[in-house]
C-alpha cells in the first residue's frame, strides 16, 4: 500500500494513524488543496490533456452569455459607475477574460468602472489567471474573502462550490453517524462510521452532505448583495437529496475518492436549496434553480451561435456546434447543471429569470 502512495496519501495516512479517522470534508481539503501536492495544486486539471473540461473551457459562448446577463443587470440597477466584479475559483481565467473582453464590446462604461477580485487557492492557477488577464493587471487582485465595499457587487462561480469540502451523514436505526475514512495496512483507505449523531434532522434520505464552507460562502454573498445589491451567478451540478454524491475524476472518467489522494479531483454535487436559505435568512434573495440549457438558451446562445458560425472557417463551425450542443442539451451539460441567482432585496429580477422567482 505504502509503495505506491503520493505524498497527500501519506500525509493522510498519518494522520488517521495517530489520531484515528478523518472526515471526508478533511479528506477533500488535504485532497484538493490544503498542501502543494493536492490537486488542484499540483496538477493541471483542465482541458482535452487534463482530468475534466469546464463550460468556459467548451466555448467562449458562455462565458458571453455570461457577461452579458450580468450587463444587463447593472442596466437594470441604472448603471452604477462602480462595481465589484468576483470570480470564485477561476481555473485558467477563461471565463473571466470572456466577460471583460464582451464588455469591452457591450458595456465599456461597465469594463471601465468595475474592480476585478479573483478568489483562488491555488498558487499555480493564480499565475495562470495573471496570464490570461494581464491586459487588466492594473484593475485585478487576488483575495481570499470578497471585497469590502459600498459598490454593487457582480459575482460569477462556475464549478466552484462542487470543489468545497463536504461532510456525509448517514441513517442508522438508531439514528445518524458521519462517514469517516479509515485506514489499514490490509484495505488501504475505507469507510468508517462515526459515533452516534443525534442532534441533527436532515430532510429526508439515507445520506445527508453538508458543506460547511458552501454555506459560509453563501451567507457571505448573500450579506454583500443584502447591503449593497447586485448578481451573483453559480453555476455547478447539483447534489442528491437522499444519496452520496462524493465523486472523483480523473482523465474524464470516474474514479474512485479513495484511491489516488491528490492525483484525482474529488467533488461533491451542490446543495442549492442549504444556499438559498442562506439567502433569505441574510435578507438577499436566491432565484432558481434553473437548468444550465434553459439559461443560456433564455440569454440568447443561439442568436450569437449564429453570428459567429456566420464568419467561420467550416473546421471553426463544426466546433462552435459542438460547443454549443455540449453547454445546452439535456445529454451534454445543459441538464444536469444547474444555474442560481442571488440577488440584492432591492434589485430587480435578472434577464432569464422573471419568471421563475
Ligand atoms: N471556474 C473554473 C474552474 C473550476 S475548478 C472553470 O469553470 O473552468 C474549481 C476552481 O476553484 C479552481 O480554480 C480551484 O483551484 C478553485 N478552488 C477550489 N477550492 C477552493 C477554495 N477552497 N478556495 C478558493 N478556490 C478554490
Amino acid at each position: 500500500m505504502t509503495k505506491s502512495e503520493g505524498p497527500v496519501a501519506a500525509l493522510a495516512r498519518r494522520i488517521i494513524q495517530a489520531q484515528g479517522p478523518i472526515s471526508i470534508a478533511a479528506l477533500m481539503r488535504l485532497a484538493n488543496t490544503a498542501m502543494p501536492d493536492s490537486y488542484y495544486q499540483a496538477q493541471q486539471p483542465f482541458g482535452a490533456a487534463g482530468d475534466f473540461v469546464t463550460a468556459p473551457e467548451i466555448s467562449q459562448m458562455f462565458g458571453e452569455m455570461l457577461a452579458l446577463a450580468l450587463a444587463d443587470q447593472w442596466q437594470r440597477m441604472g448603471c452604477p459607475p462602480a462595481v465589484d466584479l468576483v470570480e470564485l475559483g477561476p481555473g485558467r481565467g477563461v471565463l473571466m477574460a470572456d466577460i471583460l473582453r464582451t464588455w469591452r464590446q457591450a458595456a465599456p462604461a461597465l469594463l471601465v468602472g468595475a474592480s476585478i477580485t479573483l478568489i483562488e487557492t491555488s498558487e499555480r492557477l493564480k499565475a495562470q489567471q495573471a496570464e490570461a488577464l494581464s491586459a487588466h493587471a492594473d484593475n485585478l487582485s487576488w483575495s481570499t474573502a470578497l471585497p469590502d465595499g459600498d459598490r454593487p457587487m457582480l459575482l460569477v462561480a462556475n464549478e466552484f462550490f462542487d470543489a468545497l469540502p463536504i461532510q456525509q451523514f448517514v441513517r442508522f436505526e438508531d439514528g445518524w453517524r458521519e462517514r469517516m475514512v479509515h485506514w489499514d495496512e490490509a484495505r488501504g483507505f475505507h469507510d468508517a462510521m462515526g459515533p452516534l449523531v443525534t442532534a441533527i434532522t436532515p430532510p429526508q434520505g439515507d445520506v445527508w452532505e453538508f458543506s460547511a464552507e458552501a454555506v459560509e460562502w453563501a451567507a457571505a454573498i448573500a450579506k454583500r448583495l443584502q447591503q449593497q445589491g447586485g448578481l451573483a451567478l453559480i453555476v455547478d451540478y447539483a447534489s442528491l437529496p437522499g444519496q452520496s454524491s462524493l465523486r472523483g475524476v480523473a482523465q474524464h472518467r470516474r474514479a474512485s475518492p479513495l484511491e489516488g489522494l491528490g492525483a484525482v479531483d474529488l467533488s461533491a454535487g451542490v446543495d442549492f436549496a442549504a444556499l438559498a436559505n442562506e439567502a433569505s435568512m441574510a435578507g438577499a434573495a436566491a432565484i432558481g434553480t434553473i437548468t444550465q440549457g434553459h439559461y443560456l438558451s433564455a440569454l440568447g446562445i443561439h442568436a450569437r451561435h449564429a453570428q459567429l458560425a456566420a464568419n467561420a472557417s467550416p473546421s471553426k463551425k463544426r466546433e462552435l456546434d459542438a460547443g454549443l450542443q455540449r453547454l445546452i442539451a439535456p445529454d451534454g451539460m445543459g441538464a444536469c447543471f444547474h444555474v442560481m441567482a442571488m440577488i440584492g432585496p432591492q434589485d430587480p429580477p435578472p434577464a432569464a429569470f422573471e419568471t421563475s422567482a
